[in-house]
């Protein structure tokens, strides 16, 4: 049988459940398989999350996490919480994801994001999953809360743009650093800086499709095939055989997710 070993890269973040993909899901996860590209698609509310986890059931190289986004925390209630449990029984669900905070588009209250992230955090310890986390413009919060629940962490902070010291405090808490279409963008040479810093065994790369797609697609959909960008782009930046990258964020992704 065929293992996960056998792949050559892991998008450890795409939302293969978005209507962007209606017309043409099979072609897009056809273009990653042929690739030798896994995928964990990531549900953003308790109905993606299910449908995440359809698709994982459907497909051997596609994985789910399941989890209510901060965008959707005004939407977490207690069935919320016992539907994403019950989900987590399902094998090809390695994650409790895509959780955290969101106050650049503040699309929840901050109070039920934040309640939403620590009920998350707790279901994910006693589950024993992984976490996916999602952080924008929401540092200190966020940091307060990992920092008042127990660390280490498993887990990966989902989509990294900050610096190299802010990369130093989520390592230290146990975390790995997600690492997307951003990093090839011109204007991003502070997150390459922190790129060149992190251990490649605490990178993992991944593409967010449908969006924030890397170069030389830029402005167009994304899709998980797009991950081969990254990894050539965390390999000029460390100055190593996109190869190495290939076989360590691999090995990564199948060790944090048990893949
Ligand atoms: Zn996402």
């Amino acid at each position: 049988m065929l293992m996960a070993e056998s792949l050559t890269l892991i998008d450890t973040h795409a939302h293969l459940d978005s209507s962007d993909y209606n017309a043409d899901r099979a072609a897009v996860i056809a273009r990653a398989f042929t690739a030798s590209i896994g995928v964990i698609t990531v549900g953003v509310d308790l109905p993606s999350s299910e449908a995440a986890v359809t698709l994982a059931k459907r497909h051997r190289f596609i994985w789910a996490g399941v989890g209510v986004h901060p965008h959707e925390a005004k939407t977490f209630d207690g069935k919320g919480r016992k539907g994403l449990e019950e989900l987590t029984k399902n094998e090809k669900v390695v994650a409790i994801g895509e959780i955290g905070l969101d106050y650049y588009r503040d699309l929840s209250p901050r109070k039920a994001q934040r309640h939403a992230f620590r009920e998350q955090l707790t279901l994910a310890r006693r589950v024993k999953l992984p976490v996916i986390i999602h952080n924008r413009e929401s540092t200190n919060d966020l940091l307060g809360i990992l920092n008042d629940l127990s660390s280490p962490y498993r887990g990966v902070i989902h989509s990294f743009l900050g610096d190299a010291s802010l990369a130093k405090e989520f390592l230290a808490l146990g975390f790995h650093l997600g690492i997307g279409g951003p990093v090839t963008f011109k204007q991003n040479e502070t997150l390459r800086e922190a790129v060149n810093e992190i251990p490649l065994e605490r990178i993992l790369v991944e593409t967010d499709s449908p969006y924030l797609t890397p170069l030389p697609h830029r402005g167009k959909r994304n899709e998980p095939a797009y991950v081969r960008y990254v990894a050539e782009t965390v390999a000029r930046i460390k100055e190593i055989p996109v190869g190495e990258v290939e076989k360590q964020t691999t090995k990564n992704a199948i060790d944090l997710f048990s893949l």
